[in-house]
């Protein structure tokens, strides 16, 4: 059973019976909800991985300059590893402030089991240090702390001078071997090294607020920072147990801060000029991208004075943006967000936090990849000039905003033509510059790397193997397949020979193991008109009779298919066609597209379900309304009356039906199989029968193995990875 208590800190206790015996896990949970969306969908920090590294071993003591929000946060996490911590800051009050937020930290911590050792044998490894003389000169006993330091993190305020009197003065009284880090969000990690004689040995080392929870820090490479420095800086990130990317040069931003930046400010621009609300954009990264918060909503949340700060900062040594002017105004007006008040949204009171009001409708009134894609121009434009891997990228994104994919996952996902179509559509109709396709995403449209649609992206997915039959094409991009019914000129009308092709294109799905989820769509200007009439010419009733046992047969098999169908609906979605559609598990329709049960006006009725089906799914006025009328429908009413579940403007239709596969593909296979059977079968019983069936798989289940999967993921705060066993 799941014991899990959401509260500051909390841990989760999960005991599992399976049928290999019980598995107990219990580990922490995170700081509130905010943090645990953004640690769940990241990966799992190498805790407890040694890693030994020339170097490393000669790290004994580490001194972190400046007790603020991030220092203090950073000693504890020193300290926690292990290391012998001195703790700096101007004056003594800010130190005991400071000692003091480590101990409620630690105590929570270990209440939980996240930190075994007791609050008082990790504190006792933190010494605090007073380094500022009345005259603004540093004391003596600064400068034996720093004889002794291996490893010094500078968090002290973001001002180039005073960074680099510190460093001068570092540089000047640590040992030769020790090693200069900086925390620093927005100054040139090589200005820094500048005042000293030993810039080899120093480095960037961005970690994220609040430190002890959050896993990702950035180790960047100033111009003369040695690789055995940025190796030794990686090592030790990990003996924090934190998971560092490499930032191979000192560009503006770094990863996180770049892509950030692109992400807040197009977005913002959007809105500013009209093309879309606040509303729209938070509603759509929430719930179409799975973002854990809206742009607007984390720009509340962090400060829009921070973000304003950070991105002025950027802008001054050459990252290229229009500045959004929503955001300089809020800033000016200082609605700087939860702190204050107010900001994009308004707050109970200045600093009490309510979750804004973001309505779940509007998602998707904005479309995804106008809002993805300076990110995506932004990652190409690191990778391009060889700043990070694309797996850093990827992984910082996930692990320092808590995007549930990365980047470039996202962009193969959605397409880099469409990609490159936002930027284009971008630049021309909000006047951004910035917005020039990257050559490198230009390249790829070329080359035909477009993502997962053409198996090859920024990753790679496997060959797309497509398999032509007369009357459909098979495409399978694994995980997914795509089953596209193929008479344009018939507006794919519905032929015995296509149901057959249909059932058999299934059928081979079914066994293959590497589709998880398939798509229906048709080509053209339909998805389906309905049967081909043209085929029941010269019939006797038995032979329409017989044909219609089978569609009925065809419409069961989709019904109780082992994996989920998506219907991805447009143009005419009619008789035998609908009756298709209604079989599916989940139906997206293009904005346009028409719906009906049209056989009455030719003096028949439904053959394939469509009596049995509508009702079921509309209620029986609005189908006896539909069938007795045989009037079409548009896909707005059809969404009201609950025929279908979404509806897109007709270019996305393609990208939601795959997004939404991908996303699919992603859970426990039999658990979709197990929840769509009992949702299915337990809408044909009563309740008890209903329930019986549920209990009964809900138990079975605990004998698969990607319960453990699950659950183990879950707690190690991964994505887990389900194999359907
Ligand atoms: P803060 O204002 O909370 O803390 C800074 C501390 O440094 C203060 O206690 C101050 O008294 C002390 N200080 C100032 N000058 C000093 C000196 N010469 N010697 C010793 N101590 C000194 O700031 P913060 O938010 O912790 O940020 C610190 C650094 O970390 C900055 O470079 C910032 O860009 C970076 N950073 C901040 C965040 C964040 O979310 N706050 C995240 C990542 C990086």
């Amino acid at each position: 059973m799941l014991d899990c208590f959401k509260a500051i800190y909390t841990t989760c206790i999960i005991t599992i019976r399976t049928a290999q015996g019980y598995y107990s896990l219990n580990t922490p949970n995170i700081i509130d909800d905010r943090q645990s969306l953004l640690s769940i969908q990241g990966e799992s920090p190498d805790r407890g991985v040694l890693v030994e590294m020339a170097g490393l071993e000669n790290i004994k003591t580490i001194t972190v300059v400046g007790a603020g929000t991030m220092g203090h946060g950073i000693a504890e996490v020193a300290a926690i590893a292990g290391y012998n911590v001195y703790l700096v800051d101007i004056k003594q009050e800010f130190l005991d402030n400071a000692v003091e937020k480590i101990k409620w930290s630690l105590k929570k911590l270990y209440e939980k089991g996240v930190v075994r050792e007791p609050v008082e044998t990790v504190l006792s490894r933190i010494k605090t240090v007073v380094n500022l003389n009345p005259d603004g000169s540093y004391t003596e006993e600064f400068a034996k702390v720093l004889k002794e330091t291996d490893f010094m993190i500078e968090a002290i305020i973001e001002r180039l001078d005073i960074k680099q009197k510190l460093f001068a003065f570092a540089d000047e009284h640590a040992p030769e071997h020790a090693i200069l880090a900086t925390n620093t969000s927005s100054l040139p990690i090589t200005e820094i090294a500048a005042a000293t004689k030993r810039p080899e040995k120093v480095v960037g080392m961005h970690f994220f607020n609040p430190p002890p929870l959050m896993p990702l820090v950035e180790v960047i490479k100033g111009e003369k920072t040695s690789d055995e420095t940025v190796e030794i800086t990686v090592a030790l990130s990990k003996k924090f147990g934190k998971q560092p990317v490499v930032v191979k040069k000192d560009v503006p931003g770094f990863i996180v801060n770049r892509i950030l930046g692109r992400f807040i400010n197009t977005a913002c621009n959007l809105v500013a000029k009209g093309k879309a609300t606040i509303e729209e954009v938070d509603a759509t990264v929430k719930y179409v991208l799975g973002l854990p918060m809206g742009i607007f909503e984390l720009s509340d949340y962090s400060g829009i004075d921070v973000f304003y700060y950070v991105f002025q900062a950027m802008a001054e040594r050459g990252f290229k943006t229009t500045p959004c002017p929503l955001l300089k105004e809020k800033f000016e007006k200082k609605e700087f967000g939860m702190k204050t008040g107010k900001g994009f949204y308004t707050y109970p009171a200045p600093g009490k936090y309510a979750r804004p009001n973001i309505p779940k409708d509007l998602a998707g009134k904005v479309d995804p990849v106008l809002l993805l894609a300076p990110a995506v121009n932004e990652a190409a434009w690191l990778l391009e000039n060889d700043v990070a891997t694309k797996e850093d990228i990827d992984k910082a994104v996930k692990l320092g905003l808590g995007w549930p994919k990365g980047v470039l996952e996202f962009a193969d996902e959605y397409g880099i033509d469409k990609i490159v179509e936002a930027l284009k559509k971008l630049k021309e109709e909000l006047g951004l510059e910035e917005m020039e396709p990257q050559p490198l995403l230009l390249k790829m449209v070329e080359e035909g790397k477009l993502g997962r649609k053409t198996g090859k992206g920024f990753y790679e997915y496997g060959e797309v193997e497509e398999i032509k039959k007369k009357n459909l094409v098979i495409r399978i991009e694994k995980p997914i397949a795509w089953i596209v019914l193929n008479r344009p000129k018939r507006l794919n009308a519905l032929s015995p020979e296509l149901l057959k092709e249909l059932g058999e294109a299934l059928d081979e799905l079914e066994d293959n193991n590497d589709v998880r989820v398939v798509i229906l769509k048709g080509e053209g200007r339909a998805f389906s008109a309905g049967a081909d009439v043209t085929a029941f010419a010269g019939v006797t009733p038995m032979d329409i009779a017989k044909f219609s046992r089978r569609f009925q047969e065809l419409t069961l098999k989709m019904q109780f298919y082992t994996k989920p169908i998506i219907a991805a609906l447009h143009g005419y979605v009619l008789g035998g066609g609908l009756e298709i559609a209604m079989s599916t598990d989940i139906r997206i329709a293009a904005e346009g597209t028409m719906f009906g049960q049209p056989e009455i006006n030719l003096g028949f009725i439904p053959g394939a379900g469509g009596t049995q089906r509508l009702p079921r799914l509309v209620g029986r006025g609005q189908a006896k309304l539909l069938i007795f009328s045989g009037d079409m429908i548009p896909a707005d009413e059809a969404l009201r009356i609950g025929l279908v579940e979404k509806v897109v403007p007709p270019e996305r239709l393609e990208q939601e039906a795959r997004a939404l596969a991908l996303k699919l593909a992603e859970k426990p296979p039999l658990a979709l199989m197990a929840a769509k059977y009992a949702v299915e079968y337990g809408l044909e019983s009563n309740i008890w029968a209903g329930l019986s069936l549920e209990a009964h798989l809900f138990g079975l289940l605990f004998s698969t193995e990607d319960v453990i999967e699950g659950v183990t993921a879950f707690l190690e705060k991964r994505k887990p990875k389900f194999k359907g066993r």
